[in-house]
């Protein structure tokens, strides 16, 4: 495997990717490289089903290894929801302070700290040239603020707070946040996946 394809525009998932898979010689191109790539709607009921109808479909078009990755926030009082529909929790053209407004007001019957459980869960699937597919997943278990802290990253992040270091994601450098998060989870187990792949070809 020479060349794989992260089927995302998200130059930041494929700057992660690329820094796992430095020692491997493997070249990293991702959905710029292919911009006539038509945009594939994640209707799926869970990740793995997203992860994987985003990966088939631009594995055929490009016919290389291709990655596509999913994810989104559970928590546990809500039935783990929003789940895949994170980015759109509040409504189709949600921001994501519509979302953290929405989360926020679904979970304002309970005010104690240690009860608003969940994670961030990310599933990357592979999918080969020639059908075979692999299906990894990611965690990171944290609890849901009651108000929001930090500036940094996106979506869920100033609202999602990681005990043992007493930090919201949007409170963490890029580095610690992407050495423990769902991705960077999911990132290692997929590296791993490729790793036996090359080892048994
Ligand atoms: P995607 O699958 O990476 O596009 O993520 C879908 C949605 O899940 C995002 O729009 C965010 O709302 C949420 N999400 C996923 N990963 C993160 C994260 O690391 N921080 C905050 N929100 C996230």
């Amino acid at each position: 495997m020479k060349r794989l394809v992260l089927a995302t525009r998200n130059a930041h998932k494929v700057e992660e990717l690329r820094e796992l898979l430095n020692d491997e010689e493997i070249q990293v191109l991702s959905l710029e490289d292919f911009p006539d790539m038509p945009e594939v709607v994640e209707d799926g009921d869970t990740f793995a089903a997203n992860a994987l109808k985003k990966a088939r479909s631009v594995a055929k078009v490009v016919q290389l290894p291709t990655l596509a990755d999913d994810s989104g926030l559970e928590v546990d009082l809500l039935a783990s929801a929003p789940g895949v529909y994170s980015a759109r929790f509040a409504g189709s053209k949600a921001t994501d302070l519509d979302n953290n407004q929405k989360l926020l007001s679904l979970l304002k019957d309970h005010p104690e700290i240690k009860e608003r459980t969940g994670r961030f869960k990310s599933v990357i699937a592979l999918v080969m040239p020639d059908g075979l597919e692999k299906v990894v997943e990611g965690s990171c278990e944290g609890l849901i603020l009651t108000e929001l802290r930090g500036k940094s990253g996106f979506g869920y992040d100033p609202l999602f707070f990681v005990p043992e270091y007493n930090a919201t994601f949007a409170e963490l450098s890029m580095e610690i946040k992407n050495k423990i998060s769902h991705r960077g989870c999911a990132f290692r187990n997929i590296v791993e996946e490729i790793r036996k792949l090359k080892t048994d070809n």
